[in-house]
């Protein structure tokens, strides 16, 4: 892995770390908000119960009362039976009243847990009203008459409790009435926490496309660009390459197969085409004409004024051949001072007229090179397609080497034909 991907991995993870961390602390802080909300609600639900059966507690009190008093006939109590229960009763919801009074004015729940009062509750409780103090004296009065035999005892406590139970149901209406508010106002409070949790863990969302999700994307777009660019180079550079290989071995074969001196091609092309015009030949009757010139005493020209000279001499010469033949010709350098024209498609007359004109021309032209002047002659060698069937280029080298050997035999300057005489 190169180092921009290692990069690219490396802040991709730690992207996501971030991006799930704040998931994470969302979710917690949500799950924390709702469970310490049905913990408030199941609280302030608790309360609101007490505070009304606390109420009911004072009237249920009050009632109780009258009917234990209703029991007495003068000092003798009539029904001994409900009598009994009626103080029972009576004794019960005191002990009731009582631990509600505690519950509710300390805010300590029977499941250990601590609500704190409201400044409105704990006034009501402690404050002018003095609720908690009232009730517990209420309930304390109701106990009493529980235990209490005399007649007169109860009768003064009843008139107590009498004169207190309306103001106190009032009192203790108002405490529920409280209890309520605050809990539908606090019931409204984790709805808006609900609320504004909801919308910041959108915001977080939001915050997170743009700055972890949006960058990290536009990041690894650019750096599979960047590879595209890299193997678009890579592809530039193998084509180049490719290109120059392919230049090279233009030139490679163009310097195998072509003479530096003249610039004619050389030996290796003159069998490959002479072996072509064979085989059109076989198959397509295409009559041609293969033409060898040796310049005669060329060492001469190099002995008399040196081998500059003598180059010279066979580049004016490959000049004047190549003027002399048709597009489609070719002109070739055999070796040494030997050239040949591979002439296609032509007669025989025709061959030996061109190889004439061109011998002529080249004893007619004058070389002039500093200061030096002189003309040179050449033998000449031609074979022709029609004369004899030419098995292969080996062949047709040998009987034209036998015609030039003859001409320069007769004493240069000369044009000898391949005749069916020389095939032995
Ligand atoms: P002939 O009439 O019998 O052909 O005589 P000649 O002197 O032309 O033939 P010979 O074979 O004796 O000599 C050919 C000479 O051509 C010998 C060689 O030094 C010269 N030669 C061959 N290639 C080159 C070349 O590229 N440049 C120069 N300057 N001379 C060359
Ligand atoms: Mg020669
Ligand atoms: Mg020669």
């Amino acid at each position: 892995m190169n180092t921009k991907t290692n990069e690219l991995k490396n802040s991709i993870i730690f992207r996501y770390i971030i991006a799930l961390s704040f998931i994470a602390i969302l979710s917690t802080t949500a799950f924390y908000l709702l469970h310490l909300s049905i913990k408030d609600a199941h609280s302030t639900a608790y309360l609101v119960n007490n505070s009304g059966k606390q109420r009911m507690l004072s009237q249920h009190i009050a009632l109780d009362i009258h009917r234990i008093h209703d029991n007495f006939n003068g000092d003798k109590v009539t029904n001994i039976y409900d009598y009994k229960l009626n103080k029972q009763i009576l004794k019960q919801h005191a002990k009731e009243m009582l631990q509600a009074n505690h519950i509710l004015s300390t805010g300590r729940l029977p499941n250990n847990t601590k609500v704190t009062l409201s400044k409105t509750i704990h006034e009501m409780y402690f404050g002018k009203l003095n609720i908690a103090n009232r009730v517990e004296l209420y309930a304390k009065a109701a106990l009493e008459i529980s235990e209490q035999h005399k007649h007169t005892e109860i009768d003064k406590i009843k008139q107590i409790i009498d004169e207190n139970s309306k103001e106190l149901l009032v009192d203790l209406n108002k405490l529920v009435v409280q209890y309520q508010v605050e809990g539908e106002e606090k019931l409204q409070n984790i709805q808006l926490l609900e609320t504004i949790a909801w919308i910041f863990t959108l915001l977080v969302l939001f915050l997170e496309i743009i700055f972890i999700f949006q960058p990290m994307v536009k990041k690894i777009v650019s750096l599979s660009t960047s590879n595209d660019e890299v193997l678009q180079n890579l592809e530039n550079i193998v084509e180049l390459r490719t290109l120059k290989l392919a230049e090279s071995n233009d030139k490679l074969e163009y310097l195998a197969s072509h003479d530096p001196l003249t610039g004619l091609r050389n030996r290796l092309n003159l069998e490959k085409h002479i072996e072509l015009a064979i085989n059109n030949y076989k198959l397509h009757h295409a009559p041609f004409a293969v033409l060898m010139f040796d310049i005669d005493f060329f060492k001469d020209v190099n002995d008399t004024y040196g081998h500059d000279i003598g180059d010279y001499v066979l580049v004016e010469l490959s000049k004047i051949l190549q003027l002399s033949v048709r597009e489609g010709d070719n002109v070739y350098r055999a070796g040494g001072e030997e050239f040949v024209l591979l002439l296609n498609r032509i007669h025989y007359e025709d061959s030996i007229v061109l190889a004439e004109k061109i011998r002529i021309k080249i004893q007619k032209h004058i070389f002039e090179i500093k200061e030096i002047k002189f003309s040179k002659t050449v033998s000449v060698g031609l074979f022709h397609s029609s004369i004899l069937e030419a098995k292969d280029v080996k062949m047709v080298l040998k009987l034209i080497d036998i015609a030039l050997y003859k001409s320069k035999n007769d004493g240069r300057n000369r044009l000898t034909k391949v005749d069916v005489s020389m095939n032995n």
